[in-house]
């Protein structure tokens, strides 16, 4: 399967204190491909992952409301706003699957958010 490998049109935004910034703010960090889709640019000062659409797959958001699972009793169950969700949720990737790990500070509850929404077939 052919695929254009394009690297991100993103900027690098480096830190205040950044050494190799100071010394060339014209420096331009070079992205590289660390697996399939996912770009990496990485710099003294951090590094900037950015992960490309997949077709028409739709990246989740492991905060959306929708994709909750607390428990019953849970206070936050219906929680809806955003910013009380960053606060209150804690997500981890990197677990092997292909998935989020998000858990409730409230309800110590934890559930999976799968990176991509089911590809809408037809
Ligand atoms: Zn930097
Ligand atoms: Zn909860």
């Amino acid at each position: 399967m052919f695929r254009r490998k394009r690297a991100p049109n993103k900027p690098f935004m480096h830190a205040d204190d950044c050494k190799i910034y100071a010394a060339d703010p014209t420096v331009s960090i070079p992205w590289n491909e660390v697996e399939a889709r996912h770009w990496q640019a990485a710099c003294q000062c951090g590094v900037l992952d950015v992960y490309e659409p997949v077709g028409d797959r739709v990246r989740l958001d492991p905060l959306d409301a929708k994709t909750s699972r607390h428990m019953p009793q849970c206070e936050f169950a219906n929680e809806t706003d955003p910013a009380m969700l960053r606060v209150l949720l804690k997500v981890q990737d990197g677990r092997g699957g292909d998935y989020y790990w998000v858990s409730c500070g409230a309800c110590d509850t934890a559930w999976q958010v799968p990176f991509y929404a089911e590809a809408s077939v037809g």
